[in-house]
């Protein structure tokens, strides 16, 4: 009889999202009438920029004629894509990358889960704690993570980096030598960003540690106020010891669509069994030859028209759109003396629940009484417990009904 991997066993249920929609949907069958808002999941609303829309319908008529038909395309990317990436997300900011060095893939969720595969079974992993839980559980299934901890919530190998309100949702660093660090920023849940004099603390460890950062950069488009490192390369040092993911998703519109990429610089080595360098870059190309195929031609047509002058413009726009609703979220709740963080550089807004309430009292309370459905803090981690996530991907005429509903809220 096959025998499942027994890492899987130590995953905690999707318990969050599964969760949320159960009791989401009892009191919808208890209140047919209630008109639910969500400013719970990370989807947008907004369709996708013309610029991209337009290129991919050029793309698909391409391909229809057998003249400039094509099949199976490079595993990494198409160079048109790759170049654009490097050109304007990187050498235009004065950062160095090079086209080799992208990794063209179909989401941020695929590479920052597949990641921690191409490094050795007991590297030690830091995470912070609240974040995107992909971090957690991909190590748990790979077995690093080691036993769930019932008490505390947490997995016995994991290092958590506590991003708590006393340290302003930036975690300190790893009290012990760590191997892997994933970081999330601008973060998702909290929206904080880090300075690049905080940044380079991280990658000073990093370097002194042998360490190597795992830079989830999702939300970088988000970012606003000056002084906010759009990318960890930006710091001296850091292409011997980060990889970068970002994504078009949340920017473009391409949940849908997926398109996303990772930047693994040729100056970052780990060392192998008999302590030699290796170029973490030929792992992952070896790894990403090996299990996948390439995103599709028609949607890297629209990914690179993201950055011809129109498409940007779209792209600032959209951006501008979720801005705004990350505004009136933030000041509805600064109205209704509920303290908030996040939304300046970041699309979600990170709330502490009112005196009394946990996370999960917080979500029945807003949705019994509010119609509103949010993401409860402790969905992300222990730390997030007391805590609650408003997304700012809504329609700005659900986001402005949402924030009424919130100031006749009594407490
Ligand atoms: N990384 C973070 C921090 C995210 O919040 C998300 C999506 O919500 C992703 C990655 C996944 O992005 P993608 O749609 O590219 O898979």
């Amino acid at each position: 009889m096959a025998r499942i991997n027994p890492h899987y066993k130590e995953l905690r249920g999707s318990y969050l999202f599964s969760e949320i929609a159960r009791r989401r949907a009892a009191f919808q069958k208890e209140h047919p009438e209630a008109d639910i808002i969500s400013l719970g999941i990370g989807d947008v609303t907004r369709p996708l920029p013309e610029a991209a829309a337009a290129a991919m319908r050029a793309a698909v008529d391409e391909l229809t004629r057998e003249e400039t038909f094509r099949g199976y395309g490079p595993e990494q990317g198409y160079d048109f894509l790759r170049e654009a990436i490097a050109r304007h997300d990187y050498r235009d900011r004065g950062i160095d990358v090079r086209p080799e060095e992208v990794f063209v893939s179909d989401g941020s969720k695929c590479d920052v889960g597949n990641i921690q595969e191409i490094f050795s079974q007991d590297a030690v992993v830091a995470v912070q704690d609240p974040v995107y839980p992909v971090y957690v559980d991909s190590n748990v299934m790979a077995g690093r993570a080691g036993a769930y901890d019932r008490e505390t919530n947490r997995y016995r190998n994991i290092v958590y980096l506590t991003c708590s309100r006393e340290n302003g949702f930036k975690p300190s660093l790893p009290g012990r030598k760590v191997d892997l660090i994933y970081l999330c920023y601008p973060n998702n849940p909290t929206g904080v960003t880090l300075t690049r004099d905080e940044l380079k603390r991280w990658v000073d460890y990093a370097k002194e540690n042998g360490s190597i950062i795992l830079y989830d950069s999702a939300y970088e488009a988000f970012i606003r106020e000056d002084g906010v490192p759009h990318s960890i390369y930006e710091i001296e040092g850091a292409r011997e010891v980060a990889i970068e993911f970002r994504s078009f998703s949340k920017t473009a519109g391409f949940t849908g669509v997926r398109c996303a990429y990772t930047v693994v610089p040729r100056d970052l080595k780990a060392k192998d069994d008999e302590g030699g360098d290796v170029v973490v870059a030929d792992l992952w190309n070896r790894r990403h030859t090996t299990k996948f195929n390439g995103v599709s031609y028609v949607t890297q047509r629209g990914a690179a028209a993201l950055y011809t002058p129109e498409g940007k413009a779209q792209i600032a726009a959209l951006v501008d759109y979720y801005m705004a609703n990350a505004q009136l979220i933030r000041e509805g709740l600064r109205a209704a003396g509920i303290e908030a963080c996040g939304g300046v550089n970041a699309p979600y807004i990170w709330l502490k629940t009112p005196d009394g309430y946990d996370s999960w009292a917080f979500f029945d309370k807003l949705l019994r009484e509010a119609h509103i459905v949010g993401t409860p803090g402790v969905g992300f981690g222990q730390a997030g417990e007391g805590y609650f996530r408003l997304s700012a991907f809504g329609s700005r005429e659900n986001t402005e009904r949402a924030v009424e509903r919130i100031a006749k809220l009594k407490w």
